[in-house]
């Protein structure tokens, strides 16, 4: 477990006030100037001795991203961080925590950020629900323009750095980075092939960064802190603290930081009081937000929740949004759910999404039901691998991959309920199904 001692977001909950005194009393905005004085390189070389990885999903190194920024910006041409507030995965409720209680760590981290990749701007792009959220974003951005820290001469170093916060409409796949490039320049958000990738071509044509919120965030207090700090937390590869967030049937749905690599037991045990009816209650667990495939109770009890454990089990961390599962949940609808979620959010530009989330979702709603045939299985598999790797972004993934993990470790109960639908035989007990 995390110690008190180690956690970054020490506001996670408002106890105290958002804004600027509070925020300096945190020790955020302290010593800015002094911190980036060290040099782009030499930020850039401390976060990728961090270990810290994307905390948006990919898991992609947050150092090596950056670095990928040119380091001499073409003439006329300027850098852009573009930080993504858009948090529309199912189950992900983090950055908005961030946000509302403690914003300044995010605005120093975007300027700091901003300075090791040569921007000039940060471009806070929030989701358009956010709506209290986005009070406090804009009021504290002012704030930190009043007092200096951002604008011309940023916390006094020399550096002019704008932060812009803008406010997105209510679509899910502005989430992903190009379709929130193609929002922010005031197109219909619609995700770009790739390549060019952002660092070469992204906002107005030039070079972007998009981060999450909790990894920019997290920047300036790896930085006090020193990189080796961050990576002796959680298990190698894995490294630092994570804001875990955690629904569904425990005892205490909460949001809080913990260490990378916490097992899947102590997290539910130390914070949320267990399992709604205890741990043989448990049915399966989403650990990841929506797109990441489930896994069964007597695989994830033990797991450590990172990135490469979760990969093991062929799930994910995502963005550590973990939905639990009790024996009530009929799995088999909860996956119909989630893919109606995709079908609907489809931006329809490539054929196999736009196609297949709702081909796939038709037939998770008869498999529901059971009003299907048993070949249907396999061939509602196949489609789903048509779709993967097959579409512009990921979001044909996404709606594959809940599928595959439903089938993987609940197969048996979606035959058993085609079979009772043609009379056949008894459905036999969800558990008894999964194992
Ligand atoms: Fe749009 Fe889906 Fe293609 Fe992504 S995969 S670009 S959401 S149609």
């Amino acid at each position: 477990m995390l110690a008190d001692a180690d956690r970054i977001f020490t506001n996670l909950y408002g106890f105290q006030p958002w804004n600027l005194d509070a925020a300096r009393k945190r020790g955020d905005w302290a010593d800015t100037a002094a911190l980036m004085a060290n040099g782009p390189d030499a930020i850039i070389d401390a976060i990728k001795a961090s270990g810290l990885r994307g905390r948006g999903g990919a898991g992609f190194p947050t150092g090596m991203k950056w670095s990928f920024m040119p380091k001499t910006p073409k003439p006329g041409r300027q850098s852009y961080l573009v930080i993504n507030a858009d948090e529309s995965e199912p189950g992900s409720c983090k950055d908005r925590e961030i946000i509302r209680h403690d914003p300044h760590k995010l605005i120093e981290g975007a300027l700091i950020a901003g300075f090791a990749m040569r921007a000039s701007a940060a471009y806070i792009y929030i989701r358009g629900e956010y709506v209290r959220e986005a009070e406090v974003l804009f009021a504290a951005v002012q704030e930190a323009y009043d007092a200096g820290l951002i604008g011309r001469n940023a916390a006094g170093s020399g550096y002019d750095f704008d932060v812009f916060v803008h406010r997105g409409a209510g679509a899910y796949i502005c989430g992903e980075e190009t379709a929130m490039l193609e929002s922010l320049e005031g197109k219909k958000g619609q995700p770009r092939l790739k390549p060019p990738f952002p660092a070469g071509a992204g906002l107005y044509g030039n070079p972007t960064t998009v981060n999450n919120v909790e990894s920019i965030a997290v920047a300036p207090t790896i930085l006090r802190r020193g990189a080796a700090w961050f990576a002796g937390i959680g298990r190698p590869k894995n490294e630092g603290t994570k804001l875990f967030q955690i629904s569904g049937h425990v005892n205490r749905p909460c949001v809080v930081e913990d260490a990378m690599s916490v097992p899947f037991r102590e997290l539910i045990e130390t914070h949320c009081g267990g399992i709604r009816g205890g741990w043989e209650n448990l049915l399966a667990v989403i650990p990841g937000g929506s797109s990441v495939p489930l896994v069964p109770a007597h695989q994830i009890v033990d797991c450590p929740m990172d990135f490469d454990a979760l990969k093991d089990l062929k799930s994910g961390l995502g963005t550590a949004a973990v939905i639990v599962m009790d024996k009530s949940t009929d799995v088999v609808a909860a996956i119909a759910r989630l893919s109606y979620f995709y079908k609907h959010e489809s931006c329809g530009q490539c054929t196999p999404c736009r196609e297949g989330t709702g081909w796939m979702w038709r037939v998770m709603e008869r498999l529901v039901t059971g009003e299907a045939e048993y070949h249907e299985i396999d061939l509602l598999l196949e489609v789903t691998t048509e779709v993967e790797g097959h579409t512009i972004c990921a979001l044909g993934d996404a709606a594959a991959w809940p599928i595959q993990g439903l089938m993987r470790h609940f197969r048996p109960e979606v035959e058993a309920r085609i079979a009772k639908r043609k009379g056949f035989v008894q459905v036999p007990a969800m558990m008894e199904a999964a194992e």
